[in-house]
């Protein structure tokens, strides 16, 4: 799109506030100062900027890039991805709420959940596994304050109906989140299908180069955009480093270019997976056997590089298959020019299988990012690594 491109590019950027340099500087200060007290009193009125830990104008910069590429008013960055999650739920839920959780959330934020705000904060959640609307509206109380998503999400990549809940959520008063790090800002608008709180992890393709660590939140109501940056950054005190903000910007850059080619490579290497006699089940939501690929059409408009497929095997053989790879990396995240595989739920607890709707099988899956090696090269590895089982 048009638009995005150019916030890509040069939305933010006040080149004249910083001598033309073509990039913006790395503002790496910790205060502003003023040239009488008359003017630091007014800061407010001003909006001159005053404390680092509050804002800082490289950090601004970014938070308008990605204001603008979710259609929202206000972006508000953090230290990480968890650091903003944290204060969206901060910002929504007093002691005593009622939150929905859809089930295959990043699983931290369940942790968070289930080890602080629930035993800590006196909150009460539950867990929904994303796809009956109908059982969703069967769960809101009178204490319900928030509905948390991710959509696709790890590691089915099981996709929620965004405006189907935006609207229930609404008719309810409950505010709505989700964390829109698989698609990007380039693949999915969550704000223009009536979601409150869009959440980005910029570890992943935003920073896209496995280099830093660090969170946004996007809104379109400019009074929750203020609570969140004003009150919860401000007092919790997690506001991104300008270090990191900068390389977010530069990732920013390149964001488009490089998940249109992280799509094409990912589509490639399902096709090829889907098709292969050592693989039982591919999940990725690019492809037109996904059982909600209708629903995703009419949410998303496009894929990006991560996918999972179930090995005909056992869990040990999965595991061999991974330590066979030599162009995939064995590791966690993903979103970076790096090609990855993990077998995810080797250790899952049967709890957890159900809980996912997998099974025993689930131990066999290997969960892969599509980096930007390149399809051929990403096959021709994986070709040689079922030769191997
Ligand atoms: C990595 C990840 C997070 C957490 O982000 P951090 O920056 O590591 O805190 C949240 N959601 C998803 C989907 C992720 O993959």
């Amino acid at each position: 799109m048009r638009e995005d491109r150019l916030a890509l590019t040069h939305v933010g950027e006040h080149q004249s506030d910083y001598l033309n340099a073509v990039t913006p500087p790395v503002f790496l200060n910790s205060l502003h100062i003023f040239e009488d007290m008359d003017g630091y009193l007014n800061n407010g009125k001003t909006g001159a900027y005053v404390y680092g830990r509050v804002a800082n104008p490289t950090v601004h910069i970014l938070e308008e890039k990605v204001a603008a590429l979710e259609q929202g008013c206000t972006a508000v960055a953090f230290a990480s991805g968890m650091a903003a999650t944290s204060a969206a739920i901060l910002a929504v839920c007093k002691a005593g709420s009622h939150i929905i959780c859809m089930r295959d959330v990043y699983g931290p934020v369940k942790g968070i959940l289930n080890g602080y705000f629930i035993p800590k904060m006196n909150m009460t959640v539950s867990y929904w596994d994303g796809r009956d609307l109908g059982e969703l509206e069967g769960l809101i109380c009178d204490e319900t304050d928030m509905i948390l998503l991710e959509s696709p999400a790890t590691f089915v990549f099981c996709a929620v109906d965004i405006r189907g809940v935006a609207k229930i959520a609404k008719e309810h008063g409950i505010r709505t989140y989700i964390d829109n790090t698989y698609c990007t800002p380039i693949y999915q608008k969550p704000l223009t299908m009536g979601i409150d709180i869009v959440m980005h992890t910029m570890s992943k393709y935003i920073g896209g180069h496995s280099d830093i660590i660090g969170g946004i939140l996007a809104v379109k109501d400019e009074e929750l955009g203020n609570v969140l940056k004003g009150n919860i950054r401000a007092w919790f005190g997690g506001i991104i480093g300008p270090m990191e903000a900068w390389l977010a910007i530069r990732g920013l850059r390149t964001l488009n270019l490089r998940v249109e080619r992280h799509q094409q490579t990912a589509m490639a290497v399902a096709e090829f997976l889907e098709s292969h006699p050592k693989v039982t089940r591919v999940f990725y939501s690019g492809l037109a056997s996904h059982p909600q690929a209708e629903l995703i059409g009419t949410q998303q408009t496009g894929h990006t590089g991560l996918l999972s497929f179930i090995v005909k095997g056992t869990a040990e053989q999965a595991k061999n298959l991974v330590d066979s790879l030599k162009v995939f990396e064995i590791g966690c995240s993903w979103g970076g020019f790096e090609s990855l595989a993990l077998c995810p739920l080797y250790a899952a607890s049967g709890e957890e299988l159900d809980f996912l709707g997998l099974g025993e099988e689930g131990r066999s899956m290997i969960r892969i990012h599509c980096g930007l090696e390149g399809a051929d090269v990403l096959i021709e590895d994986l070709k040689q690594a079922f030769e191997r089982i």
